[in-house]
């Protein structure tokens, strides 16, 4: 670094040629052979005691020899920074060049340093120049040693400083681990725009990160930034420097370097421009993540803008708005991306409190009663037999005997108390067990004596073989004339189920759903049943169960029957329920009568819940009402979020779908209502049931309740089909129903439903053009006319030959032919058609091979609606 002075330096500043130099030198008798050869200070004083000497022997230096007015020290320093993230990294070398500029000093200075006072002018020109040179050498030597040492010190200093820092760390980190650091410590070193972190080592500062890791993309371009002159320049660059050492952190901190993470934080937590100011703390959060959550909630969790996380997600090709969820996997990869740390989210905070909570009924398990669903085929006399049952053996009370259809029904018997699912049919059964609510603990199987075992005999067997639920079979309708219980018995033996009197173990009970007789005898066979089971529940404290069916009521508002399954439900309890929380305002049985309370198998219809609940949601009751509405709120975001990403699933599967099967997949869009819950439940599971690979079936939307303007729309955006099952349109629904030329249809069976679907189903599918053989003729003989060429004497074998048909001619069973008839002759007459069994002379129009023993087959093509 030291600017000695050589020979050739000491020559251009004296402005006196070198070689005139080096003989002055070794006149002055110091041998010099090489112009590089260092002049010493003492050397140089020798040389002008010599030139002072001999006098007027030295050439006279140039009049406009003048010393430099500054000397400027370059200084340049190379460092390569990594700027951007993912796709858009790049590696970027930054050329800082230093400028240091010494300005000539002031006279005085000059002066005051000067060796003698000067012989002449122009010796002590020379000497002058000679003397400042040596000054300046002097000077910038010591400058620079010094700024040499303030350096050192500086990053011994630092080093210092971040060794104990680190060190500090280390303990508290050690010290966290067995007690948590104290609220305020951690207030205390809240970081500037964080919430709450540990402190971590600085930064380290620009100089000192060219030594850390290189980390260059794969698509990584370097891009030559020069001419960055002064400091501030590169404090200008101290942003991205400060970026990259984070990317870098980042990058590492992903593969698990807990070090480099601390680069991460420092980036974020970094102060003013240069963010170097003071060591910062990092933050890494932990976020708990379920199975899905919203972009916005992720961020809020982050403690970063919603636009950021969308940057984050967008860089890992993942397109989503603010609001939209994303699923587990992936927001655990842009936390992470984001330097984060995430964790699987423990089983919900309040939905644990709330198990903890039902866990917590406990008492002695008494007997309950049986609760029954009623199962079989399309006629065979379910529903008769529920209203018979109801109608007859219902407590209904004061009420003047009028039951109220609320889903569910209780009657009490010599035997005991047996609770009747009041929705046959198989739909809902199935839609409660895929729910995994398991109500019912006997299937009746109704089968009609004069019919038989039918295909949804069949499909109830299975369902109840699927449940482990034991089944009785109800032999109905055995007051009609056809009626034949034993060819019941006989058949159902194909299916496993064999009588007690043919020596199995399933009760069979003939009856009439009509007249009411045997009906006793199956209530019987249902609580002896029952007693084989055990069933049992602890009656008391706090209720849990399923709702049966729900609806909005105008005036009472959402209305849910219930099935208790454990404790006594009561009237002030407060209830989680599916999504819905709500206290129980009213209950109300069977007749319509308010009742106090309900145990376990007791059906009962809740008031002053919250919202409808959906059939085959469970309920839950509650201490108090804010654990009630918590978890009802967590339910309904994580409800929430699941449909969210299954839309979005379900959007790829369609596509998926559709590009499997090409376009010959139709789509039937419906929209269904409902009165209650129930139906919906079991129109769509039926319905959609329907698809197969020429038809999708699906259902945009569904609730309960009539149809309103938004369903409407929703259908004529879809073009979909309406369907109001026992609810009808309003004003404004009609309107845009009209409108749009929309299908609009009422039932209230559901068989009806599932018929017209298939209906407008095979309407979609459009028709079928089949062939049909019509007639055939067998030529015996082959004639040649002038007018017709070669004419067939044939003789028609089946069916009828028309002349306007188009007809094929077979030898030994092969198409030889295909084409029309040119004349169909019956006694040289022309005739339409000839029947079976009537000779007849054929001539085919273009073809004049027809050969005895050949066949003429006359066909027609028909169009056949394709069905499901
Ligand atoms: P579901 O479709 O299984 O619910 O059958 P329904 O209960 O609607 O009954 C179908 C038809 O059978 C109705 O017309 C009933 O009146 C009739 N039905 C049901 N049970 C009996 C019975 O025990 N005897 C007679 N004669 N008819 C019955």
């Amino acid at each position: 670094m030291s600017q000695q002075t050589t020979i050739r330096k000491l020559a251009a500043l004296v402005n006196t040629p070198v070689e005139k130099l080096l003989e002055q030198l070794s006149e002055a008798g110091m041998a010099f052979s090489d112009p590089d050869q260092v002049v010493t200070s003492t050397e140089k004083v020798k040389l002008l005691g010599f030139l002072r000497r001999t006098h007027g022997k030295a050439d006279k230096p140039a009049e406009d020899a003048v010393a430099p007015k500054k000397i400027t020290l370059n200084r340049t320093r190379k460092q390569e920074i990594t700027v951007g993230g993912g796709k858009n990294r790049a590696t970027v070398d930054v050329v800082v060049r230093k400028k240091v500029t010494l300005v000539k000093p002031s006279e005085a200075t000059e002066s005051a340093g000067s060796a003698a006072a000067p012989v002449d002018d122009e010796q002590a020109e020379i000497l002058r120049k000679l003397e400042e040179s040596r000054q300046r050498n002097l000077s910038e030597q010591q400058r620079l040693a010094e700024e040499d040492k303030r350096r050192a010190d500086e990053a011994a200093e630092r080093k210092r400083q971040a060794d104990a820092e680190a060190e500090r760390l280390r303990q508290e980190a050690e010290l966290a681990a067995v007690v948590p650091p104290p609220g305020e410590d951690a207030a205390a070193r809240k970081p500037v725009g964080h919430g709450h972190g540990h402190p971590k080592p600085a930064p380290p500062r620009s100089e000192e990160r060219g030594t850390g890791p290189k980390h260059k993309g794969n698509r990584g371009s370097h891009v030559m930034v020069a001419g960055v002159e002064d400091d501030e320049s590169t404090a200008r660059f101290a942003g991205q420097l400060h970026l990259s050492a984070s990317e870098r952190a980042r990058r590492s901190s992903t593969r698990g370097k807990p070090k480099s993470r601390r680069h991460v934080e420092q980036s974020r937590s970094g102060a003013g421009p240069h963010g170097f100011e003071r060591p910062t703390a990092p933050v890494v959060r932990e976020v708990a993540i379920g199975e899905a959550i919203t972009v916005a909630d992720l961020a809020q969790k982050l403690a970063l803008k919603g636009g950021d996380v969308v940057k984050a997600l967008f860089k890992m090709g993942v397109m989503a708005t603010i609001t939209q969820s994303i699923d587990h996997d992936t927001a655990v990869l842009v936390v992470e991306e984001l330097g984060h740390k995430a964790v699987a989210a423990e089983s919900d905070d309040a939905e644990s409190e709330l198990l903890a909570h039902a866990e917590q009924v406990q008492g002695d398990r008494v007997a309950r009663p049986p609760v029954v669903t009623i199962m079989g085929h399309v006629d065979h006399g379910k529903t008769s037999l529920l209203d018979y049952i109801r109608r007859t053996k219902v407590a209904s009370g004061e009420a003047g005997g009028i039951t109220q259809h609320i889903g569910a029904y209780h009657v009490e018997t010599d035997k005991g108390v047996i609770s009747f699912l009041d929705t046959p049919g198989h739909a809902a059964f199935t839609s409660m067990r895929a729910r995994g609510a398991k109500l019912t603990d006997i299937v009746i199987l109704v089968v009609a004596a004069d019919d038989g075992v039918m295909p949804q005999t069949i499909e109830a067997i299975q369902h109840a073989k699927a449940a482990k639920v034991p089944l009785i079979v109800a032999i109905n309708k055995v007051d009609k004339s056809g009626a034949d219980p034993e060819r019941i018995k006989n058949e159902l033996l194909a299916h496993d189920i064999v009588a007690e009197s043919f020596g199995g173990d399933t009760q069979m009970v003939e009856l009439s759903a009509k007249t009411g007789q045997g009906v006793d005898e199956l209530l019987d066979a249902i609580s002896l049943q029952a007693e084989v089971l055990e069933l049992r529940a602890v009656a008391t404290g706090r209720a849990t169960g399923t709702v049966i069916e729900s609806s909005l009521d105008k005036g009472r508002g959402p209305v849910a029957t219930v099935l208790v399954q454990q404790g006594l439900l009561e009237k002030g309890d407060y209830l989680v329920c599916g999504v819905q929380y709500g206290r129980v305002r009213a209950l109300f049985d069977e007749t319509g009568s308010q009742v106090p309370a309900a145990g376990p198998s007791i059906p009962v219809q809740v008031l002053g819940l919250s919202g409808v609940p959906d059939a085959g949601d469970d309920f839950v009751v509650v201490e108090d009402e804010r654990l009630a509405k918590e978890v009802a709120q967590q339910r309904e975001a994580k409800r929430r979020e699941m449909r969210l990403v299954q839309a979005a699933g379900n959007r790829m599967e369609d596509i998926m779908a559709q590009m499997g099967q090409g376009e010959a997949q139709q789509q039937l869009n419906l929209v269904i209502k409902a009165d209650v819950q129930g139906s919906v439940e079991a129109l769509r599971q039926a319905l959609t049931a329907l698809s197969n690979e020429q038809i999708r079936i699906n259902v945009i939307v569904s609730g309960v309740g009539g149809i309103t303007e938004s369903d409407a729309n929703a259908a004529a955006t879809a073009k979909a089909t309406i369907i109001g099952f026992n609810v009808r349109a309003d004003a404004s629904a009609r309107r845009v129903i009209e409108n749009s030329g929309l299908d609009l249809r009422y039932f209230s069976i559901i068989y009806d439903v599932i018929d017209q679907v298939k209906q407008v189903a095979s309407g979609l599918l459009g028709v079928e053009i089949r062939e049909e053989i019509i007639g055939i003729a067998e030529v015996r003989d082959v004639f040649r006319s002038s007018k017709f060429g070669a004419v067939a004497g044939s003789m028609v074998i089946e069916g009828v030959v028309k002349r306007s048909k188009p007809i094929r001619v077979l030898r030994d069973n092969t198409v030889v032919f295909e084409g029309e008839l040119e004349s169909l002759r019956r006694f040289k007459e022309n005739v339409d058609e000839v029947r079976n069994g009537t000779e007849c002379g054929i001539a085919v129009k273009a073809y004049n091979d027809v050969q005895p023993g050949d066949q003429i087959e006359c066909f027609e093509r028909i169009e056949v609606q394709r069905t499901l």
